[in-house]
């Protein structure tokens, strides 16, 4: 039977990240964290954008992917071609530096993009881009700079999603990929329901964690 892969996939880089990076960590769950390196605060203050200073994200990720979300999070939509370049390469460059890595996942601000957009993708170092189109579904993903997830991680039906995702059988590489904010964790309730997930998925033998870009790897998704 062909492997069933999960993906975790956070945005903007926010202090609520501090508490859930050791929550994967206890449960051994792999995530990416997409980043907008021209609000990243370098003192060591969280902003008013409420984005941690590079000071304190610089070790939380470490085992997991940090990828880019443009520069300063625009809707890239209403920016011309140069713009819209601009704001992927300098991401990208940023987090090369401050993570000392290769930056190569991005996920776009907002989830809005048009044509210019993926044109301009083409040009970064971009391997693949996330959308927020949830599908519910957990088809091997084929065009990789649409990159659809199957859900968002508040989905009423979080746990029906897992319980089939568990069930599936299927001849072809599955992929399970849910995206979010952990500023979307608020409540007692939020954090034990995030937890209890973390927890079904960590104990199912036949499920693979990984980054976004470990598992389109191991499907043999991208180099
Ligand atoms: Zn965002």
């Amino acid at each position: 039977m062909a492997s069933k892969y999960i993906a975790l996939s956070f945005d903007d880089g926010t202090p609520n990240d501090e508490r859930l990076v050791p929550l994967l960590n206890k449960y051994g769950i792999k995530a990416t964290f997409h980043l907008n390196a021209g609000l990243i605060p370098m003192d060591d203050e969280v902003s008013e954008w409420n984005r941690l200073p590079l000071s304190r994200l610089e070790h939380l990720y470490v085992g997991h992917e940090v990828a880019a979300h443009s520069y300063s999070h625009p809707d890239l939509r209403d920016l011309i071609e140069e713009e819209i370049l601009d704001e992927l390469i300098m991401d990208f460059k940023i987090l090369d530096v401050c993570f000392k890595q290769k930056t190569l996942g991005f996920a776009y601000p907002f989830g809005t993009f048009d044509e210019r957009v993926i044109q301009q993708l083409h040009l970064s170092p971009a391997l693949y881009a996330r959308t927020i189109r949830d599908t519910h579904q957990f088809n091997k993903p084929q065009d990789l700079y649409l990159l659809d997830p199957t859900c968002h991680m508040s989905t009423p039906d979080l746990f029906e999603l897992t319980q089939k995702f568990i069930d599936e059988k299927s001849n072809e590489p599955l992929f399970f990929l849910i995206w979010g904010h952990s500023y979307e964790l608020n409540t007692v309730q939020d954090w034990e329901r995030f937890e209890s997930f973390l927890k079904i998925i960590s104990e199912e033998e036949s499920i693979v964690s990984g980054s976004i870009l470990e598992c389109l790897r191991l499907m043999n998704l991208c180099s």
